[in-house]
């Protein structure tokens, strides 16, 4: 009987990806039982950004659990969380100066919900179809990246508009006048055109579902991650801001997946030049220790009720501390700068790609968030051959992922200390796997 044989008493529920036991990551890599290693461009879906293992962050870890592993955020003080709340105000946009912490992606974005709601004494939150903000029953309610989230899971919490995000290569506007929808997507976020229209029906929304005076937040991904790697244009994002500072409604920047350099800027708001309300941080905050973050301006911050939102381990002392370290590597590294250098040739050698082969319909990203809409016939999602690739991919040693509601995307990850050598790797490998 092999280890693996026990996986067979794991719930079905994890859609996996593959069957590989790993001992050990290092760096970019990951290595296997069966002694494969692997180019792990998949990051654990966007968590691993300083690497697996980064020397830096298992040093803090091991230290910090000799000192302390859990001290509750409502009954002490522990050193790590304060430190990391020095940390974030180097990195985080300075009117953001307060900070709430909890485990997951889901909870911060949940928590903010309860912030924009409680804050704003207004009820509604208008998020975008194709968004993804989690899978506990509230951010749930706010996702729509893939049906199956939501299937068979009724009633949703109510209070969700849905609005259409500005997804270029999709934009049937562009599509309609002729133009070349993969120019406008590459040119992403300074395409001139495709983010009025769905600004207009964002706008008719709050005309039709529901009044601006009713609506506490507008939630947004300033690149959406789990529907697509979609880039929208600056002026979707300004325009948002826009809106809501016409009618006082805040402005949530989902950064769970964006974040900590991902996108070569230390958050993906910065490329657009708009701050956002709430700032939602999880995934590379902490390296792969559970950790979530939500900062927001003090004076809404003290709109939340005292008491009326917490958790057991929020802000836990050996997430804090590995998330120091981390916040550390990234800046010390450089890796933010690597992001954005590496990033571009990924995206050139990638676009590159779209000469050769057909099925490459669109290749968008910022920095080291780069994905490749793979379609057939009449620019049709083709997810099948995506889910080929990625298992050609995996047996010639390469790890990645898809997304969007089709997975057909498939998305380039790597770790912020990737190299070029590894980037060209990746991308020779993705080619043969595509003719393959
Ligand atoms: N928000 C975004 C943008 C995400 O990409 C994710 C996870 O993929 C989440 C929220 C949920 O995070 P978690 O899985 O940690 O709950």
């Amino acid at each position: 009987m092999s280890l693996l044989d026990n996986a067979k008493f794991l719930s079905p529920v994890w859609a996996r990806y593959t069957d590989i036991l790993v001992e050990r990551g290092e760096g970019a890599y990951l290595y296997a039982a069966d002694g494969r290693s692997y180019l792990d461009f998949t990051c654990g879906i966007g968590v691993t950004n300083t690497g697996h293992c980064h020397p830096r962050v298992v040093a803090a870890i091991r230290e910090q659990a000799g000192l302390l592993l859990h001290g509750q955020a409502n009954i002490i003080y522990h050193r790590p969380m304060l430190e990391l709340v020095g940390a974030l105000r180097e990195v985080v946009d300075p009117a953001l100066d307060s900070f709430f912490f909890s485990n997951s992606g889901a909870e911060a974005v949940e928590g903010a919900v309860k912030l924009a709601r409680q804050a704003t004494g207004r009820s509604e939150i208008i998020v975008f179809q194709g968004g993804f903000h989690g899978r506990t029953a509230g951010a749930m309610a706010l996702t729509s990246s893939k049906g199956k989230y939501r299937g068979g899971y009724a009633n949703m919490p109510a209070g969700v508009h849905f609005a259409p995000f500005a997804y270029l290569y999709r934009n049937a506007v562009v599509r309609a006048a002729g133009k070349n929808p993969a120019a406008l997507s590459w040119a992403a976020p300074y395409a001139e055109e495709g983010y009025e229209e769905p600004l207009g029906q964002l706008r008719q929304i709050m005309d039709t579902e529901t009044v601006p005076e009713d609506v506490a937040a507008i939630l947004v991904e300033p690149i959406q991650g789990e529907g697509g790697y979609i880039v929208p244009p600056i002026g979707f994002i300004q325009g948002l801001r826009q809106i809501c500072d016409e009618h006082g409604i805040l402005l949530i920047a989902d950064e769970v997946q964006t974040g900590f350099g991902r996108t070569g800027a230390f958050f993906a708001m910065e490329h657009f030049g708009v701050t956002p309300d709430i700032l939602l941080m999880a995934k590379g905050l902490a390296s792969g220790l559970p950790l979530s973050g939500i900062a927001a301006r003090r004076e809404l911050m003290e709109r939340w009720h005292a008491g009326s939102h917490g958790g057991t381990y929020g802000g836990n002392a050996v997430a804090c501390a590995a998330a120091v370290a981390t916040i550390a590597a990234i800046r010390e590294e450089g890796m933010v700068e690597n992001a954005a250098r590496l990033g571009g040739i990924l995206k050139n050698e990638l676009g590159a790609l779209r000469g050769r082969h057909p099925a490459v319909g669109d290749v968008r990203g910022l920095g080291l968030m780069v994905g490749v809409e793979l379609v057939g016939e009449g620019d049709a999602p083709n997810g099948a051959l995506a889910k080929r690739v990625l298992v050609g991919c995996r047996e010639r040693g390469l790890l990645l992922l898809n997304c969007g509601p089709y997975d057909n995307v498939v998305r380039f990850i790597p770790p912020l200390v990737a190299n070029e050598a590894q980037v060209r790797q990746a991308v020779r490998i993705f080619e043969e796997a595509l003719a393959g």
